[in-house]
């Protein structure tokens, strides 16, 4: 094997050549001399490399057997839980690079041989057994031993046999994601079928659980039995737990969906707009209800959400429900033979996947401007915060929407992987991390779906010398510390002139050290708890990394253990001083009350440091110089930003990110655009002149 890195990328390239001849002329046509007149070296060189043709032939197939391994491989490092191992080696085998007509076909002319050239026989049955027993390991933690044996067998003939007759059909029969949806439908009904073998995604204390609202949205069957179990980040407590959605599940609201949207779509704008406005005062009308059931799965302080999470709903389906009644499309004039018009009309049925910080009201901000265009959606809150979303569709139904165009599926990545990739859903919205926008991204490819990322974030905000102090420190503590520092527009690198950044630190404290740590269903109380455990200790882990970088902490900086706040997740809202642009608590983003302060001295270089990063979501300045905040404000890279005041999002305005922080608008009349397309239609005024 040659270990030269030129050396190897030869190789490699002459590999490529020969799965480009045998997808071209076959196992019998591809020979040493014909590989070696493609790649334009000589003979004597490919038998250097790999001596004869069953050497060739025998390494093409290894390095197609191995990408597929590596794809397994790393899949299977992204997912703990038993069905989503198995998914995963689903999902690799019957990838969209499988069924390329190039790699499928190079593939199908090594299965001919395998059983004539014994080489090529090592590698399969190798590649064969790695498969089975990948699944067998995963299916042993979900059903008995011999009946994970045999399930594994199936499952690796199944993937076998759908992939062999797509190819056979010239990829006719099948693509990639119906192979994997057939795939998934079948593990997933063999799982849950008999013993219950799916297994709980519960804690074990699900037996505690009181009724709260299920995931049974209109027509949709939820027969899986895997389950989610919530619980109250503020005390541990169990709050309840909701069914998965699985591929039948996925599909049956799918179907549904179609059938509402048909009815919707065809309502005139006006009488959709009055759906929406019943919505918005049937939210208000519950606000109370509503935001203690928020807080209690959120961990956010109720004083927050009783005037944030549920009116801030409510303001947009008030908004949308106004520009539903006066959506438009243009008049083209074209000379007097003809005119043109533009019609907007919706995708179809859309789905939203949610994060866990504002559940409610990302469920609002993205079903709102979706129904007002037309469409339907299917929402999937996050795993952790499941409940407010089914309250949103109880909430639409009650205001007229027709059934199935709003409904609310549970479940981990998986449920929303099965929504990003379903055929029949023309665009998703996601609400999370940059990693999860990336997998969204990729997964809506393969069906050209369109995509709204409204991503993760390491906002600068700027404080310059003539700023009003007072105002500055008060947007630096709205910017990190509400909602616990879970906003994806925080604040959280602060950089303040040196000149005044002495001044700006010891009333930031002062404030920061008053601030109320306890009970979220207090209503004093103003810092609650991280939304699991799991993040509790993601943020602890960045304070001890600041520490251990040479930043200074000037509050906070640790866990709250005294009395009741120690069964939840809580964290002292924390200041670093003397941080560095380098240092990972001033580079990636921590998600919780985490603030590091920057000092700086001059525009030009606060700027510089301020873009320097993958992250664009959103800016801030504080300065008394008009000209100079609009300056500034042009060439900061953000695509959300404010003048003297943080984190304030009136629907009106256009939100979201540039760079790594997303694509797409939502709020404003922007978000219009993301949810209909365009159809252009040419009036002709007289007769028809053709050449013919
Ligand atoms: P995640 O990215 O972990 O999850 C977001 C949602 O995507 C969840 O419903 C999750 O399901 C689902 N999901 C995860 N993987 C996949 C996948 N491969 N395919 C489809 N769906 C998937 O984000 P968090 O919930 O942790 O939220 C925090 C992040 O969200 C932060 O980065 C924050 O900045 C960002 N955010 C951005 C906002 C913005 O408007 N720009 C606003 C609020 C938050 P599950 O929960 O079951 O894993």
């Amino acid at each position: 094997m040659p270990s030269d890195p030129i050396e190897e990328s030869r190789r490699a390239q002459l590999i490529e050549v020969t799965i480009d001849s045998l997808a071209e002329v076959g196992y019998v046509g591809t020979t040493l001399a014909q590989i070696a007149g493609r790649a334009g070296v000589s003979p004597g060189l490919v038998a250097h490399y790999f001596g004869d043709k069953d050497g060739l032939l025998d390494a093409a197939f290894r390095s197609l057997a191995r990408r597929v391994s590596d794809q397994v491989r790393a899949r299977l490092r992204e997912l703990g839980t038993p069905r989503g191992r198995i998914q995963a080696i689903i999902d690799a085998n019957l990838a969209p690079e499988e069924f390329d007509q190039r790699t499928g076909t190079a593939w199908l002319a090594f299965w001919g041989q395998v059983l004539q050239v014994k080489s090529l026989r090592r590698v399969q049955s190798v590649y064969q057994r790695r498969t089975l027993s990948n699944l067998n390991s995963a299916l042993k933690k979900l059903v008995a031993g011999e009946e994970a044996r045999s399930l594994a067998a199936m499952i690796a003939a199944m993937i076998d046999g759908v992939w062999l007759r797509a190819a056979l059909s010239g990829w006719r029969e099948a693509d990639s994601a119906s192979a994997r949806a057939l795939l998934t439908e079948f593990v997933d009904r063999r799982l849950h079928v008999g013993d219950g073998a799916g297994g709980g995604a519960g804690s074990g204390r699900g037996a505690e659980a009181k009724a709260v609202p299920d995931a049974r949205a209109a027509g949709v069957r939820t027969a899986a039995p895997e389950r989610i179990v919530s619980i109250n980040p503020a005390t541990g407590a169990v709050l309840g737990h909701v069914s998965v959605a699985g591929p039948v599940e996925v599909n049956a609201a799918v179907r549904a969906a179609q059938r509402g949207q048909a009815h919707w779509a065809a309502m005139p704008g006006a009488e959709r707009a009055r759906v929406l406005r019943r919505a918005a005062q049937i939210l208000r009308s519950r606000n109370r209800e509503l935001a203690e059931l928020e807080s209690r799965d959120t961990g956010k302080p109720i004083q927050e959400t009783l005037v944030v999470d549920v009116i801030s709903g409510a303001e947009c389906f008030e908004y949308f429900a106004s520009l539903a009644q006066s959506m438009s499309g243009e008049h083209i004039d074209l000379g007097q033979q003809a005119f043109g018009y533009t019609r907007r009309e919706p995708l179809g049925v859309v789905a939203g996947i949610g994060a866990w910080n504002y559940p409610l009201q990302i469920a609002c901000w993205k079903a709102a401007p979706a129904l007002a265009c037309g469409n339907a959606m299917i929402f999937k809150p996050a795993e952790l915060t499941p409940f407010s979303a089914v309250k949103l569709e109880e909430i639409l139904l009650e205001a007229g929407l027709p059934a199935g165009t709003f409904q609310v599926v549970q479940g981990l990545a998986e449920t929303g992987r099965l929504l990003t990739r379903h055929p029949d859903i023309r665009k998703v919205s996601l609400t999370g991390e940059v990693g999860t926008g990336k997998a969204v991204m990729s997964d809506a490819a393969p069906t050209l779906k369109s995509v709204t990322l409204e991503l993760g974030g390491k906002s600068p905000l700027i404080v310059f010398e003539d700023a009003k102090l007072d105002n500055a420190v008060s947007g630096a503590l709205l910017g990190n510390f509400y909602s616990s520092g879970q906003v994806c527009s925080n604040a959280t690198r602060v950089f303040v002139h040196a000149s005044i950044k002495a001044a700006f630190l010891e009333r930031l404290v002062k404030r920061a050290s008053t601030l109320r740590i306890g009970d979220p269903m207090d209503p004093q109380t103003q810092i609650g708890p991280l939304a699991s455990e799991q993040h509790l200790h993601k943020v602890l882990g960045y304070i001890a990394r600041g520490r251990a970088e040479g930043a200074r902490v000037l509050i906070g900086g640790h866990r709250i253990t005294e009395g009741a706040l120690g069964l939840g997740f809580f964290v002292a809202p924390t200041v670093f001083d003397q941080c560095r642009d380098e240092m990972s608590i001033v580079r990636e983003e921590i998600f919780g009350p985490v603030m590091s302060v920057l000092a700086f001295e001059d525009e030009r270089e606060v700027i510089e440091r301020a873009n320097a990063s993958e992250f664009g979501l959103a800016a801030g300045v504080f300065t008394s110089d008009l000209t100079r905040a609009h300056r500034v404000i042009a060439q900061l890279q953000a695509g959300t930003c404010w003048i003297n005041h943080y984190n304030i999002t009136p629907i009106e305005l256009p939100f979201g990110g540039v760079k790594m922080s997303g694509l797409g608008r939502e709020n404003g009349r922007a978000a219009l655009e993301h949810y209909t397309q365009l159809k252009s239609v040419y009036v002709a005024m007289g007769d028809v002149e053709a050449p013919y």
